[in-house]
């Protein structure tokens, strides 16, 4: 039986992705060696390295003022970073979810941090709208994809501060236009490689303005001026997102990828729509997230949780559980999921509703 994957993170990648590394892990470009064991500073790893940043660039029209750099930490190390390097006084945060909170709280080591808005009351279970942003602030913050929540944010704000954006769960899945970002950055275990590497997209002109030292290993220009090679780089999730580039690339770039995102994630959510025994737990269809649908029994089902939990295990449906702060089911459709597992999770949820409603 196919198993089916939909976790959240780490999550699926694409077998192209694996199976290259693979390869590597056995022999890394005809050395005879295992890129785990090579040097980073050895022509075969740069080359890697080189072409992964390219790439990056490349499909996302990244403009030539602004660096990509491969870090080591998690995106939770970037939670501390962006402040240490890029906030002065002041900085705005939108209150979208539990990553979103998290990186608020590590901003107030470093300054006064105003919340423009907060979902928390209602459990993050929308996207909050009208809010003001101060425009005194050093940079505005906000989680594109609540991947826990299945909320997301798909527009580029336009504002006169720079903006920073957390998309660790929802990169390479849709168009963006980075120039109107001073800063992006994501964990790369979602749609791009294993766990082990962050990547940032930073405005250069941003950099060396606040008053504070910062430490050597903390601060973007010593990634920068070293081409993210300061330290030994986590090689072998580095190659990963280089075979994750290409395949993008092969399938016709982020456009085409948006495309069949936004089919997988209309099947599903209509079907959530259309079946009696579930519903979505996004209050507004506008904000319901392409990458991570989440939903829960129907009023008067709650009672067969369980079993549809069961019974999607038993069907090859894997990583489906929800998310313990909002219960029911996660279902996460990251760019490489294809559109016959989300079928089956489709067929799934329809037999169940056919042996359990009259
Ligand atoms: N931000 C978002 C939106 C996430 O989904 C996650 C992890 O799932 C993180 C940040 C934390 O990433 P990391 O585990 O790489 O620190």
């Amino acid at each position: 039986m196919k198993t089916h994957n939909f976790s959240a993170g780490p999550s699926i990648l694409p077998q192209f992705t694996i199976e290259k590394t693979a390869e590597a892990i056995k022999d890394f470009a005809g050395t005879g060696l295992s890129v785990m064991e090579v040097s980073h500073r050895g022509k075969e790893f740069i080359a890697v390295m080189d072409e992964a940043q390219a790439l990056f660039r490349e499909l996302l029209n990244i403009p030539d003022d602004y660096s990509v750099l491969f870090l080591g930490g998690g995106a939770s190390l970037q939670f501390c970073m962006v402040p240490y390097n890029l906030m002065s006084k002041k900085a705005a945060y939108l209150n979208t979810g539990a990553w979103a909170a998290k990186a608020q709280k590590e901003a107030k080591f470093f300054g006064e941090v105003v919340e423009v808005a907060s979902s928390k009351d209602t459990v993050y279970n929308y996207i909050p709208k009208g809010f003001e942003i101060p425009t005194d602030a050093d940079y505005f913050h906000f989680t594109s994809n609540n991947t826990i929540y299945g909320t997301q944010i798909r527009k580029d704000f336009d504002l006169d501060i720079p903006v920073v954006c957390d998309m660790s769960s929802d990169i390479f899945s849709r168009q963006i236009d980075v120039s109107k970002y001073g800063l992006i950055y994501g964990g790369a275990q979602k749609n791009l490689a294993p766990a082990g590497v962050a990547f940032v997209i930073v405005k250069n002109e941003l950099l060396g303005k606040v008053g504070r030292p910062i430490p050597t290993m903390l601060n973007y220009q010593t990634h920068i001026d070293n081409g993210s090679m300061f330290n030994t780089p986590p090689v072998v999730p580095v190659f990963a997102a280089l075979q994750t580039l290409k395949w993008l690339k092969d399938n016709g770039g982020i456009a085409a990828m948006e495309k069949i995102n936004e089919e997988k994630a209309a099947m599903l959510y209509n079907e959530i729509d259309r079946n009696s025994l579930f519903k979505g737990t996004v209050l507004n269809k506008e904000d319901r997230s392409l990458m991570n649908v989440c939903f829960i029994m129907n009023d008067g089902y709650e009672t067969l949780e369980k079993d549809f939990m069961d019974f999607a295990t038993s069907k090859g449906m894997s990583g489906i559980k929800g998310h313990r702060s909002v219960g029911g089911f996660r279902a996460s459709i990251y760019n490489a999921m294809p559109k016959e597992s989300v079928q089956a999770l489709i067929d799934c949820m329809a037999e169940f509703e056919k042996t359990h409603v009259k």
